[in-house]
């Protein structure tokens, strides 16, 4: 009983009391100095998680910093995520409430806004989930998508230290599992290459996973695998699908071949 208590004391002081928006822990961790655009609110999500209507939630690794700049200098607003000038402010600790409201409903209708065009990545991974199974569209908001890790970072996720991705996904975890285990029973997430199954796996909770599949053969990167399985929280069963190889990397080709691989596994 007493560990139990100890580590729930833990938790609740471990950042999920902030409101992600305020939060500067990867912003402000030594291990990647000047990696973390502090002037990009961190994103969790885009589209809407407690939408009635979800079914899937796509899983990826952070928002990509073209969704706030381009070329050093910020987007048209329409056309990007929440920035600290938004809000005639330079400290994220001094964002009004109204300022976070803002900036959640910006990332929320992220998918809905007409005047908006999606980044590609999610363009890519619309065409692999819709042709796995057409009722699944971030369109509608049957589709959300999240990140293992909610801040951008100036450098590609690839080019990152190891040191600096393993300090952004620890200081990101309670955010990423307080999502995870606020998604209603039967949602499907579907983790986009092997780093997030990994961190899937570092959540500590009950999950059940069958072997690998071998999805198909690349000659750079030898065989692309899909893991199918599922999490158990609380009562909640959560579908697990993932696959080794991230999507953006794919061709048509086999991003074609990866969503009749899913489409199979969910008949
Ligand atoms: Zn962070």
């Amino acid at each position: 009983m007493r560990r139990f208590g100890n580590r729930v004391r833990r938790r609740s002081q471990s950042g999920c009391d902030v409101i992600i928006e305020r939060c500067h822990r990867c912003a402000g961790d030594p291990t990647c100095e000047r990696q973390v655009d502090n002037a990009c609110l961190p994103v969790p999500f885009f589209g809407d998680i407690s939408n009635v209507h979800l079914k899937v939630v796509t899983i990826g690794l952070n928002p990509a910093l073209n969704e706030y700049r381009e070329k050093g200098l910020p987007k048209n607003h329409s056309q990007r995520l929440a920035m600290l000038s938004d809000y005639a402010c330079d400290d994220r600790e001094r964002l009004a409430d109204a300022d976070i409201e803002d900036a959640r409903f910006r990332r929320e209708n992220y998918f809905r806004n007409e005047n908006r065009d999606w980044h590609q990545y999610f363009e890519k991974m619309e065409f692999v989930i819709n042709r796995a199974n057409p009722a699944w569209t971030y369109l509608t908001g049957s589709a959300a998508h999240l990140d293992i890790v909610a801040c951008a970072t100036n450098s590609r996720w690839s080019d990152l230290t190891t040191q600096c991705q393993n300090r952004l996904i620890h200081n990101c975890r309670d955010y990423f599992s307080q999502a995870i285990n606020s998604l209603p029973g039967e949602t499907v997430l579907l983790c986009d290459g092997a780093r997030v199954i990994q961190e899937i796996k570092n959540l500590g909770l009950q999950l059940e996973l069958h072997p690998n599949q071998a999805i198909s053969f690349h000659e750079r990167t030898g065989c692309h695998y899909g893991v199918v399985g599922r999490l158990l929280i609380d009562g909640k069963i959560l579908q697990i699908r993932g696959w080794s190889s991230y999507v953006s990397r794919l061709s048509a080709y086999w991003r074609i071949d990866l969503a009749r691989w899913l489409g199979g596994t969910i008949i």
